[in-house]
């Protein structure tokens, strides 16, 4: 297989996160990739998730649980973590609209972000209780 150019490396970065809703850490996008693209290193992973980051063209997920995750869904919408089984969520409803604006009533000072994330027990983990 040739090796890829840059721009092809990245591309295929964005098209594999854009194609799962797992909300993949750098390592898991690494390790799937690779399979397919034998001469990607974890370097140009985690400097061209970077790069992404900082287009918007994907989103990344700081804070949930100690390791950061990307998401290749960037509309607005909110993020679940199941405390059973750690998976991360989507959960379409945007905690963030008017958030910073209502914190800045509140604060002398420029408010441009925050972070809110749901945590709890996932479908899957409750059916498993259930059935125990
Ligand atoms: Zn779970
Ligand atoms: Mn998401």
């Amino acid at each position: 297989m040739p090796t890829l150019n840059y721009s092809k490396q990245r591309q295929a970065i964005l098209d594999h996160l854009q194609s799962r809703k797992d909300h993949p850490t750098a390592e898991m996008i690494y390790h799937t990739l690779r399979k397919s693209m034998p001469n990607l290193s974890a370097g140009t992973v985690y400097r061209n998730l970077g790069l992404l980051t900082e287009l918007g063209q994907v989103k990344k997920l700081t804070g949930l649980d100690g390791v950061d995750h990307y998401d290749g869904d960037v509309s607005a919408h909110s993020h679940f973590i199941c405390q059973c089984c750690g998976k991360v969520d989507d959960v379409f409803f945007d905690a963030d609209a008017l958030l910073n604006e209502k914190a800045a009533e509140h604060y002398d000072g420029s408010i441009t972000s925050h972070h809110v994330y749901f945590y709890g027990t996932c479908k899957a983990c409750l059916k498993n209780k259930k059935e125990k």
